[in-house]
């Protein structure tokens, strides 16, 4: 076989320590990965591996999270971990001004913009019951604004939260602040207006620019209101842009999107996130206004995936890992190369494993070794704040089994290989007897070419990467316990 392993590279463990909390304990070097360019997408293999999976922003999956955990909980864990480190901060958003028919976020569709303002009023009382539990002068290094629309808030609002934050917390030199927009929806000048704020990263839905997949999705958005936008952001100091596409979608047709790809490689963005459209409409009630009719078929809609990987790989993208593609001078690439990207619940992260408080309707948070989630509707999270109660309403707190195997899980999706001896280090384990059954089903993708198995790990090859959440899979004993019962998208 040919040899083309380039670098080394460490690997970061995980144990519970004193704060409550996963620590990093150390790092050790382990086998090497093929270079970040090698990638083989193999039909024949995808069509056998194509199986309903979870993405893994977190494991155990939110579906695992019980109302056994709730405030009492949030607030003895954030004690713990207060002083540890610097915080994540998501807050989510949800407004819209128009409904996507394909979507499956947690979203209030308006054009009352009166309900914004009190929105962000409850996030500032959330964020007030949270302060007591966080210590003194808790730092911030990321702030991401999710949605639903963002930009939905007047100026005054986004301004009104993020010196909320700024009140809190304490910016770290390296602070990352994110922001999800709709470019249809932005006057000018609101990005310089965000850049002011301290926002430097953007995300921008396009999913396709072909009219017809738009009008079926109804989501009409041209290239040069995206061009547009994405100019005045670079033009304002944003230093990354990401583009969401989606395949799969209503009306989609190889040469429609492959027109399309041609005009987002022409906008030269950072990073490109290409999902896979899952048809659940008895999950997401939106959905029920896509005419199954006017689905590609799983052939097509394979084509769309490989072409679009093929495309985007050849214009200089580097496969990241599950959706995710970045140009190889981008931070997430370079963390790739260097064995420190993480997984998070925005998909991957260049930051430190750090934890992360959800703020806002239906967000998820990580509070060292548990997980939270707050109210998934208004009414509820409202009358929790009116209450003075956090209106956290379920969550987990992790097993050493579940802290281990998330571990290898993240080692798996952010670096494409896994080192047996940190784990065993680590967790005090005998990996391959710890992991009889998941490595009897490694070794049956081994033999399919998804990996390979070397002496001290397992090494992901170019043909298994693209079915990474696959590999994956093995190790969430959730899924192997109750493999039937779960509904996820699947693979592509
Ligand atoms: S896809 Fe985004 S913009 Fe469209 S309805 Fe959903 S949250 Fe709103």
């Amino acid at each position: 076989m040919q040899t083309i392993y380039t670098f080394k590279s460490a690997f970061l463990i995980y144990v519970k320590g004193r704060a409550g909390g996963p620590v990093i304990i150390g790092t050790m070097q382990i086998a090497p990965p093929y270079p970040a360019s090698a990638m083989v997408v193999d039909p024949a293999l995808v069509r056998k591996h194509d199986v309903s999976g979870p993405r893994y922003t977190s494991y155990p999956t939110a579906d695992r999270f019980t109302p056994a955990f709730g405030e009492a909980e949030l607030k003895k864990f954030l004690k713990a971990r207060s002083g540890t480190q610097a915080w994540s901060l998501y807050m989510h958003l949800p407004f819209c001004d128009t409904l996507c028919y394909y979507c499956a976020c947690n979203k209030v569709i308006t054009r009352d913009h009166g309900k914004s303002a009190r929105y962000v009023e409850y996030l500032e009382r959330e964020m007030a019951l949270l302060e007591p539990h966080l210590g003194e002068k808790p730092r911030v290094c990321q702030l991401h604004w999710g949605g639903g629309t963002p930009t939905f808030l007047a100026r005054d609002e986004m301004q009104r939260l993020v010196r909320a934050v700024d009140a809190r917390f304490q910016r770290t030199d390296d602070f990352e602040c994110s922001i999800e927009i709709d470019p249809r929806r932005i006057a000018p000048g609101t990005l310089r207006f965000l850049a002011g704020l301290g926002f430097n990263r953007l995300s921008i839905g396009v999913q396709d620019f072909d009219p017809d997949v738009q009008r079926a999705v109804h989501r009409i958005q041209s290239e040069e209101v995206t061009r547009a936008a994405i100019e005045e952001g670079r033009a304002s100091g944003f230093r990354s842009v990401n583009l969401d596409l989606i395949y799969g979608l209503p009306k989609q047709t190889l040469e429609g999107f492959g027109r399309t790809l041609e005009k987002v490689i022409a906008l030269a963005p950072d990073r490109i996130a290409l999902y896979g459209y899952a048809h659940l409409p008895a999950m997401f009630k939106p959905q029920r206004r896509i005419a199954e009719a006017d689905l590609p078929r799983a052939e097509t809609k394979l084509q769309i995936m490989t072409t679009a990987i093929g495309r985007l790989t050849s214009a200089g993208y580097v496969y990241i890992g599950f959706d995710h593609f970045a140009r190889p001078d981008d931070a997430l690439a370079i963390a790739q190369a260097q064995g420190r990207l993480q997984r998070n619940f925005q998909g991957y992260s260049t930051h430190a494993d750090c934890d992360m408080l959800g703020l806002g309707v239906s967000s998820i948070g990580r509070v060292g070794p548990t997980y939270y989630q707050n109210a998934k509707t208004l009414p509820d999270y409202y009358a929790a704040l009116d209450a003075g109660r956090l209106p956290v309403v379920r969550g987990m707190e992790l097993s050493t089994d579940d802290l281990l195997r998330r571990s290898v899980i993240q080692r798996l999706a952010c670096d494409f290989r896994l080192g047996f001896k940190t784990a065993e280090a680590a967790y005090n384990i005998d990996f391959r007897r710890y992991f009889k059954a998941e490595m009897a089903d490694v070794a049956k993708l081994a033999e399919d070419g998804l990996v390979e198995l070397v002496d001290d790990g397992i090494v992901v090859t170019p043909k298994g990467r693209v079915l990474v959440r696959a590999v994956c899979m093995v190790f969430d004993r959730y899924l192997r316990e109750k493999r039937a019962g779960a509904t996820y998208s699947k693979v592509l």
